[in-house]
């Protein structure tokens, strides 16, 4: 979706309303957008800076990074950045470029949504996962490991380090 900028003046905003097309995203090793997302927005222009005032309606869902679940969250959020026409596509830092007048929504809609979306999706913020011994899923059920110490990173590394470094079968075979 583009929007041209290049109509707004002082005092007389350009309103756009659409949507962009961000089922190419990869987020978390998932395509988090598969539905259309909505953009709802206006270009104006204040004391000679042109500015983009829009918000982006969204559904964003795949797997819960806890307990593996599907699951899908909708919301709208809010952004504001400076446009500038430019000729070709050269970037400024924190101003964003329309090359020609022509503002690339989903481009612009897309990384707004990436730098938003850093954390990995949860079905819940108090999910309770898997259980990391037996495989169920704590949000349900409670089961007979909880007695047990989980598998922590570091007890992994040293039960790595147990296992002689030539595996042993070699003393064997002598
Ligand atoms: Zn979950
Ligand atoms: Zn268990």
């Amino acid at each position: 979706m583009l929007v041209d900028i290049r109509p707004a003046r002082e005092g007389d905003p350009l309103a756009f309303l659409g949507s962009v097309d961000l089922r190419g995203l990869r987020l978390w090793g998932e395509a988090p957008f598969s539905a259309p997302v909505n953009v709802d927005g206006s270009v104006y222009v204040r004391h000679g800076q042109v500015e983009i005032d829009y918000t982006v309606g969204y559904t964003r869902s795949g797997h819960c990074a806890r307990c593996m679940a599907e699951t899908a969250q909708s919301g709208s959020l809010r952004f504001n950045h400076p446009v500038k026409e430019i000729a070709d596509e050269t970037g400024f830092e924190d101003i964003i470029p329309a090359p020609g007048g022509l503002l690339n929504m989903t481009e612009l809609a897309g990384a707004d949504l990436l730098l938003t979306f850093v954390s990995p999706l949860l079905c819940r913020e108090d999910c309770r996962g898997l259980c990391c011994q037996c495989g169920v899923d704590l949000n349900y059920a409670d089961c007979d490991c909880a007695g047990l110490p989980p598998m922590s990173p570091n007890k992994v590394k040293i039960i790595i380090k147990e296992v002689p470094a030539n595996g042993g079968s070699k003393d064997e075979n002598k």
